[in-house]
């Protein structure tokens, strides 16, 4: 191999044949793709129990809306927006346009769905890309619940109207660089100053759409009261910087960024009244766990829907792949693994409208689908042999952003202790007496 000195030169070796050699760019037909690719989204195969019997029309028809429109518009352009880790302004309108924005949130411009309506929106955008439905419930199930839980009638009134329609985007910052799992125990502080707060000295991580949000979510630590409180900050206010986390596996599409404040003041009406502890995040956890549990559902769908077609088309040993028994024996399990976990989503989803679902309830679920979406993604993966590890047919893409999702809105370990919590009484978050003993 050729050792290359700079970057200009490895630019140069690194062009495509075509352009190297001054060549009209590659035509996609003199390549070799064997099957057809996402960007063409494959009809609907996943769905094997006939979930939408247990739907009311309201809810057949958001899901066929959200359907349509993602296999339509968002799968031509998903993968390349992902290689390039750049997100696609020009979709926000028609996304705003779907009203689903605000889900459950009744008035204020919002739609107020149903919440097995809302969960599957989330599926649905899942199912054709994860991205698309991370930005959304950043925007929609984390900020814009916090603002209807937590805010004042004024407060509402201001931001959810434009909110629902996409015109003010927004994010919710909780983790912080130090404190991930432990955000309870987070730094960042929030302290009283004639007409308002001054956010001081504090860093936020991980927050999605921060890098271009008109509003920021921020839990900060009242040095009056030593509780958790949330504020709603401007994305033009000074001492306030976000910079965009690179080189993520995952989700790339979605913008997640580094906050760093430098005595940021936030005016007296942009705290969040009814956000008084860390206790009062849990209203909002409750919601946004179970709307981020149907992420692997619809990220499963669409790998299953994408193998399927594929095992049809791509002929090995003179038949289609779809006719050998460890083929289908794969996709079986992956179908298995989505009947059930839609069964689990649904009826998370008719606990949380009868409001008996707990927190363990939520917790368990959104681990136990998440690592069964996990397994099911990796088998469409092999399933597509070379090609499952190309963005062009989604396994590959779908692949990597499940990780993310298996780390975000608590990890799997965290959900697990949720619910440990719940069935024991015992709270098994904290190292015990005596290995913190062991240590000194
Ligand atoms: C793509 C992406 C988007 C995100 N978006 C947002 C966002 O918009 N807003 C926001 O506030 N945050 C966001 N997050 C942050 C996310 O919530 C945290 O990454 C998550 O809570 C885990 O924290 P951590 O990464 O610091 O991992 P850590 O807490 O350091 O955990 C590392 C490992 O240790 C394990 N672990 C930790 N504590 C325990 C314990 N007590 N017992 C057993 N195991 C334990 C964890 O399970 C994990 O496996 C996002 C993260 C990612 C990756």
């Amino acid at each position: 191999m050729t050792v290359r000195s700079s970057e200009t030169q490895d630019e140069q070796y690194n062009k495509p044949k075509s352009s190297y050699f001054n060549l009209p760019a590659l035509d996609v037909s003199l390549a070799f793709p064997q099957a057809t690719p996402a960007s063409l989204f494959p009809p609907c195969t996943s769905d094997y129990y006939q979930f939408d019997d247990l739907l009311t029309p309201e809810e057949q028809s958001i899901r066929m809306k959200v359907r349509e429109y993602m296999e339509k518009e968002i799968a031509p352009i998903m993968a390349k927006y992902w290689e390039k880790a750049e997100f696609p302004f020009h979709v926000v309108p028609k996304l705003g346009a779907l009203g689903i924005a605000g889900g459950t949130i009744k008035g204020y411009g919002c739609p107020g769905l149903s919440i097995t309506a809302s969960a599957i929106t989330v599926a649905e955008l899942a199912r054709v890309d994860a991205s698309c439905s991370t930005f959304v419930l950043v925007h929609s199930a984390l900020a814009m619940l916090t603002i209807a839980i937590a805010g004042t009638e004024t407060q509402k009134q201001k931001y959810l109207p434009s909110m629902a329609q996409f015109k003010t985007i927004a994010c919710w910052g909780l983790t912080e660089p130090d404190y991930g799992s432990d955000a309870s125990s987070l730094k960042t502080t929030a302290t009283k100053v004639s007409g308002g707060w001054r956010i001081l000295e504090g860093q936020k991580r991980w927050i999605g759409n921060s890098t271009f949000a008109d509003v920021l979510v921020i839990f900060a630590r009242n040095t009056t009261t030593n509780q958790i409180n949330a504020f709603l900050v401007k994305k033009d206010a000074p001492g306030l910087q976000a910079t965009k986390i690179e080189n993520k596996i995952g989700l790339r599409i979605v913008q997640n960024g580094d906050i760093l404040f430098k005595k940021v003041f936030v005016p007296d009406e942009d705290k969040l009244p009814g956000m008084t502890s860390f206790w009062d995040t849990k209203k909002v956890f409750a919601a946004s766990r179970l709307m981020v549990a149907w992420q692997p559902i619809g990220i499963s769908m669409g790998v299953y829907d994408v193998s399927h077609r594929y095992l049809k088309e791509r002929k090995q040993f003179g038949a289609p792949l779809a006719d050998f028994q460890l083929t289908q024996q794969k996709l079986v399990q992956m179908l298995g693994n989505i009947q059930a976990m839609i069964l689990i989503g649904w009826r998370l989803c008719k606990m949380y409208e009868k409001g008996t679902m707990t927190m363990g309830h939520v917790s368990l679920g959104k681990a136990w689908i998440t690592s069964k979406g996990r397994e099911t993604v990796s088998l469409g993966r092999e399933l597509l042999g070379g090609n499952g590890i190309l963005t062009d047919f989604l396994v590959a893409k779908a692949f990597c952003d499940l990780e993310p999702i298996y780390t975000f809105e608590g990890t799997y370990d965290i959900n697990t202790l949720v619910t440990g919590r719940e069935i024991t009484g015992i709270a098994s978050f904290k190292p015990s007496a005596s290995t913190q003993q062991s240590r000194l």
